[in-house]
């Protein structure tokens, strides 16, 4: 059977795609998914516990595009929801990212807005030429900020210290002047009610939608008729590692269920100086689900098989630049999302560049079309 789109990765690129091409082209769809599930990272489900946890890591939906959201919106009913998160610094816990407000209770002081700028230049260490994350910091925020928010917490994330990595890791410390404590401050954020994984489901709910579970494409693509391949799967496993594997970063993620209504004061608190674990997400205040108990995550980073962050050096965006300039020369293939592309990039990111290839799709086809 011909089948003119074969999508790889289940996940919001990957959807995304089949949605558009299902319902503004009428076009048959496979999807073809290595994991047992759809939605890929942003995949939850309830736990034994009834509690509905986010298995690769805690997402909230944010974003200023107001395109993206009225396109999302079409498949969730949503869970207004502002993200805030604690640091834990010297056996408190502080508002992430760094405001006034944090300022003000670090150290036990009532500054203004004036005041903490002249408080935090006071604090800058003079750095000849910035060339490390390190400088960065300490040129910044100097010594005492540096320490508790970012050296320890920077080992932990990445495996080497801040004046290992290249300057534009950290390239510059965000200070909020005022006293809003979100952790975004995007125009809409939350979770679809019912979560992410509902949504994928109604994304893909479509006849001419079809699905393959625990698929590598490589088994079955050689037996495959069709026209453009919209791969998100890694850009460097596709080329079978010809130039070497990029690197990424690993989770490790421990679950716990406790007996208690709440565990900690907020959703997602984070942890640079104590623990190997970075952040405790509890689930239950991000979906405002109520329960009598409550379920945590600890994300533990580590080197390991499953991808989760590319890794923030030259050396890795040189060898995916490598990646891509082959990427660029495939007929046929549209490579795309975080895997494909060796990008960073967050929910609104992913839909609105498949929203764009889509479009770009579209007006290929039409032109065909047009000249034929
Ligand atoms: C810990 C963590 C927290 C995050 N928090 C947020 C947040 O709060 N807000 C936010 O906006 N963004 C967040 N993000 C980013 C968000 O996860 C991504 O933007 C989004 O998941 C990217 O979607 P994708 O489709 O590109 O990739 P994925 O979701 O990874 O989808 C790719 C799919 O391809 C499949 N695949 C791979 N190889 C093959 C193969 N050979 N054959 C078949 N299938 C294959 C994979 O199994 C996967 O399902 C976070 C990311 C991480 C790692």
């Amino acid at each position: 059977m011909r089948i003119k789109y074969v999508i790889v990765g289940a996940g919001l690129a990957g959807i995304t795609m089949a949605e558009r091409i299902a319902t503004q082209l009428h076009e048959r769809v496979l999807v073809i998914e290595k994991r047992g599930h759809i939605a890929g990272n942003v995949y939850d489900e309830y736990d034994d516990a009834g509690i509905m946890v986010q298995r690769y890591g805690p997402h909230t939906f944010h974003t200023d595009d107001k395109e993206v959201f009225d396109y999302i919106c079409q498949y969730a009913e949503w869970h207004e929801y502002q993200h805030r998160v604690l640091s834990y610094v010297d056996g408190n816990f502080v508002p992430m990212p760094i405001s006034l407000e944090t300022i003000n209770q670090l150290y036990n002081m009532n500054l203004s807005q004036d005041e903490m700028d002249d408080f935090i230049e006071s604090r800058r260490v003079p750095v000849d030429e910035v060339r490390t994350s390190e400088d960065v910091v300490l040129s910044q925020a100097g010594e005492d900020l540096y320490e508790k928010f970012f050296k320890h917490f920077t080992k932990k994330q990445w495996g080497v210290w801040p004046s290992e990595l290249d300057k534009s890791v950290i390239s510059r410390i965000p200070f909020r002047r005022n006293r809003d404590t979100r952790y975004f401050t995007d125009r809409y954020q939350g979770n679809p009610r019912g979560g992410f994984t509902k949504m994928c489901r109604r994304m893909l709910d479509h006849p001419e939608i079809k699905v393959l579970l625990n698929t590598d494409y490589k088994e079955v693509i050689g037996d495959l008729d069709y026209e453009t391949l919209i791969y998100t799967g890694p850009v460097d496993y596709y080329f079978d590692h010809c130039y070497g594997k990029l690197k990424y970063r690993s989770i490790k993620f421990v679950f716990e269920t406790h007996d208690c209504e709440s565990y900690q004061p907020v959703a997602s608190t984070r942890w640079p100086q104590d623990y190997d674990y970075t952040r405790i997400t509890e689930f239950k205040k991000m979906y405002g689900q109520k329960s009598e108990k409550t379920t945590i995550l600890k994300e533990i980073p580590c080197d390991g098989d499953e991808p989760f962050y590319t890794f923030p050096t030259a050396e890795w965006r040189v060898l995916a630049q490598r990646y891509r300039a082959l990427a660029a020369k495939e007929e046929g293939v549209v490579f795309l999302g975080r895997l494909a592309e060796y990008r960073y990039y967050d929910m609104d990111d992913v839909v609105k560049r498949a929203l764009d290839c889509f479009g770009k799709l579209k007006l290929a086809r039409e032109s065909r079309e047009a000249t034929s």
